[in-house]
């Protein structure tokens, strides 16, 4: 007997500087079958960012035609820039059976969640302290002083939003952290109310032989 389970959405949240893409980036090396919804975004892209990959780099003018059309799960704008999530490839991933990843603030994920009731998996990633939180801050070595006491009440804020989540992972070590994220996935595919079977027909276990 072989199990299929209905595909759902995977949202993972951290405090900003908690090293999320790191471990996001592991997960999906090591699982190639999930999607990763890259969003759009109408900000300038930084050194090194690469279109289609870290963004989808699109004009106001772009972002506008997909907000009119309804082709945003979720948007947010962020100090005059405009970030979003785009509907068709996700809807394209599920309908190949294909699980897929969004990284997403808590407004992100509240919307996702409406938008795909009962098929969505919401992890939190932790860190490990609020003192080894403000270090990889300081690591960055971009922020400094004011800067630096404003992301680390940024991220309090952002952790005070934690028990809305189905999941906590703390993120102290980057292997082990996304060890942790994939059990989550694959236990998530073992439930029984993500199979699939027919609709219209009362499902018997012995139907699955
Ligand atoms: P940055 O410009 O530093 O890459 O991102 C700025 C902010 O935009 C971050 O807080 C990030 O979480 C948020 N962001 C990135 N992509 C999306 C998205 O698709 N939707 C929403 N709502 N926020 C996003």
């Amino acid at each position: 007997m072989e199990l299929r389970h209905r595909p759902f959405l995977i949202v993972i949240s951290a405090p900003s500087g908690g090293g999320k893409t790191t471990v996001k980036n592991v997960v999906l090396e090591r699982m190639p079958e999930i999607a990763y919804s890259v969003s759009a975004t109408t900000r300038k892209p930084r050194e090194n960012e690469v279109n289609g990959v870290d963004y989808i780099f699109v004009t106001h003018e772009k972002f506008r035609e997909w907000l009119s059309s309804g082709e945003l799960l979720e948007w947010a704008e962020i100090y005059g820039e405009f970030y979003g999530t785009p509907k068709s490839p996700i809807m394209k991933w599920l309908e190949e059976g294909r699980d897929v990843l969004l990284d997403l603030d808590v407004h992100g994920k509240r919307s996702v969640e409406r938008a795909f009731v009962g098929r969505t998996v919401s992890i939190f990633l932790l860190p490990p302290s609020m003192e080894i939180l403000r270090e990889r801050l300081l690591d960055r070595g971009t922020e400094t002083g004011e800067v630096l006491e404003k992301r680390l009440r940024l991220a309090r804020s952002e952790m005070d939003h934690a028990f809305e989540y189905d999941y906590w992972v703390i993120n102290d070590e980057v292997e082990a952290a996304a060890q942790e994220v994939m059990n989550i996935i694959r236990a998530e595919r073992q439930k029984s109310n993500r199979l699939i079977y027919d609709e219209f027909h009362e499902t018997k276990i012995l139907d699955f032989y």
